[in-house]
């Protein structure tokens, strides 16, 4: 049984700086997006204490020893946090689920496990990535060494709070790091249970500290001299501002992770036209498409386009609009009411531009206490329209239709955005032209998603994004590469 009353979680709603609870800041109401009820606040941290956070932070990463330490114990050491993540599953996913828009059964399932072998994935690159030795004068020696840049800022966005703050403070940890997190305001909780664990882990105290409130402690964060390098998860607009800060602050080295409106591209050569509609309907109603790489634009070859409407039309009816808390729900609420009405008036405009309402478009069950949006599909739409360029966060499936490669090409082409891309073809010549040709940081083909396989990092393109999370260049760009030179002829 995974449902659990709300009323009844415990809330950290605190800072986290040198290992212990820190008070202080003005508070910011929390709420549930499965109910609209403010269920807690949040401190906003002041100037100082994001002073204090970062400068506990660079004393721990000063003398705790946790930088010097053999990189095989800093693995022990995080083995031991992934396992407590897993022990302690029930407080965390309740905790995650409770003011998230993420279901119950999806972060006991995958949330928490996730974001435990994450860590796992990398506490085992500690030991495996060092520098290299160079060939030079025969007198000489020339190597790389590599070492941790000091304190890292981490900003996190609201979507998967666990796992996308995960993904951030793991390899900088790993790597030898302090880390200064920042999560989102609207989702700022669990993110402390994992900073405790990290202590109980063994892992010193001040080595993870989080720091919580708006964009303005962010910038602040981003901005300050102690922090040498900066990783962000958020929207293209505020990862230019973040860049702008890091830029201005002494041109630190900055990973951004940003948005995307993907493209899906069907063929008309399909084998199972069922497991297709499932797998594009999951792309865009996992989290109710408040996903950076939801697959928010469906092309499809003229021959399967009707079909495969229909069916992904009634995939979208299966799911279940319940609260987070709750067993059986299966469809994400939106983030808040505001963020639902700006869907809603998205897909109006688009129709009155001319686009047709395939299915949705409205409010599940017409309730104004909680925003569960109808999975919805829009066709007639070009790429004129904001709900076809922008990416809008929500359920909402543009769908057009194409005839040749070259015009599948022309379609998926998107001015601005290269996060990721989907191809669906039983033909291999074909997926692997599509491939090299898509303006895409990743293009999966017959399958729409990431896998549990961590080594294959995720990035943008373009607009999307600067460097990558997750595989052996997280790990890398969380170290500094020192170059050396030792004459020993003499
Ligand atoms: P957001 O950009 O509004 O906020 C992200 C974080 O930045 C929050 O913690 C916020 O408080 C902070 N912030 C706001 N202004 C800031 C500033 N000026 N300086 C520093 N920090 C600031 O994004 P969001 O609404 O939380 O998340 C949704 C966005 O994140 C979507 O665009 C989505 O595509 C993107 N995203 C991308 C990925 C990826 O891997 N590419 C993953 C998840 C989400």
């Amino acid at each position: 049984m995974l449902s659990f009353n709300p009323d009844e979680v415990r809330i950290p709603n605190n800072h986290f700086i040198g290992g212990i609870a820190v008070e202080g800041g003005e508070a910011i109401d929390v709420m549930r997006p499965s109910d609209a009820v403010l269920y807690a606040s949040v401190p906003n941290a002041s100037h100082d204490l994001v002073d204090q956070a970062v400068e506990n932070a660079w004393r721990a990463f000063k003398e705790s020893g946790w930088a010097n330490r053999s990189p095989r114990d800093r693995a022990k050491a995080m083995k031991r946090w992934a396992n407590l993540i897993e022990q302690d599953v029930t407080t965390l996913a309740q905790l995650e689920s409770v003011g998230s828009t993420r279901p119950i059964s999806a972060t006991v399932n995958w949330d928490i496990p996730f974001c435990a072998e994450g860590i796992r994935f990398y506490a085992e690159y500690a030991d495996k990535c060092g520098g290299d030795v160079i060939p030079t004068q025969d007198d000489h020696l020339g190597m790389t060494i590599t070492e941790p840049f000091g304190v890292v800022g981490a900003i996190a966005p609201w979507n998967f709070p666990l796992v996308m703050a995960s993904w951030k403070v793991a390899p900088a940890i790993a790597a030898g790091n302090a880390v200064v997190l920042k999560p989102s305001e609207m989702t700022p909780f669990s993110v402390v249970r994992l900073a405790e664990l990290a202590v109980e882990a063994g892992i010193p105290p001040g080595i993870f500290n989080v720091i919580q409130g708006d964009g303005l402690v962010g910038d602040t964060l981003a901005r300050h001299p102690l922090i040498s390098k900066v990783t962000f998860t958020g929207s293209t607009r505020t990862g230019a501002l973040v860049m702008t800060a890091c830029a201005q602050s002494g041109t630190k080295p900055v990973t951004l992770e940003l948005g995307g409106k993907s493209p899906q591209l069907v063929f008309n050569d399909i084998k199972d036209i069922d497991k297709v509609a499932r797998r594009i309907s999951g792309a865009i109603t996992t989290n109710s498409g408040q996903v950076c790489v939801a697959g928010s634009r469906l092309l499809v070859q003229a021959g399967v386009a009707e079909q495969l409407i229909e069916r992904i039309s009634s995939v979208f009816e299966e799911q279940v609009a319940q609260s987070t808390w709750e067993n059986n729900a299966t469809l994400s609420p939106i983030i808040s009411l505001k963020e639902a009405d700006r869907i809603d008036t998205v897909v109006r405009k688009t129709v009155e531009e001319g686009a047709s309402l395939f299915t949705g478009g409205c409010m599940v069950g017409g309730t104004d206490s909680s925003a569960f949006y109808k999975p919805t599909i829009l066709t007639n739409v070009n790429m004129e329209m904001d709900a076809v360029r922008n990416e809008i966060f929500g359920p909402v499936l543009c769908v057009e239709t194409f005839e040749t490669d070259e015009e599948a090409l022309q379609l998926a082409s998107h001015p601005s955005y290269g996060l990721s891309a989907g191809v669906h073809t039983a033909d291999l010549n074909r997926a692997m032209r599509m491939v090299k040709s898509l303006d895409a940081g990743t293009v999966w083909v017959n399958r729409y998603g990431r896998s549990w396989d961590f080594a294959i990092p995720t990035g943008g393109f373009k607009s999307s994004g600067i460097g990558k999370d997750l595989g052996r260049q997280a790990y890398e760009a969380n170290r500094r590469t020192k170059s050396v030179l030792i004459d020993f002829s003499e």
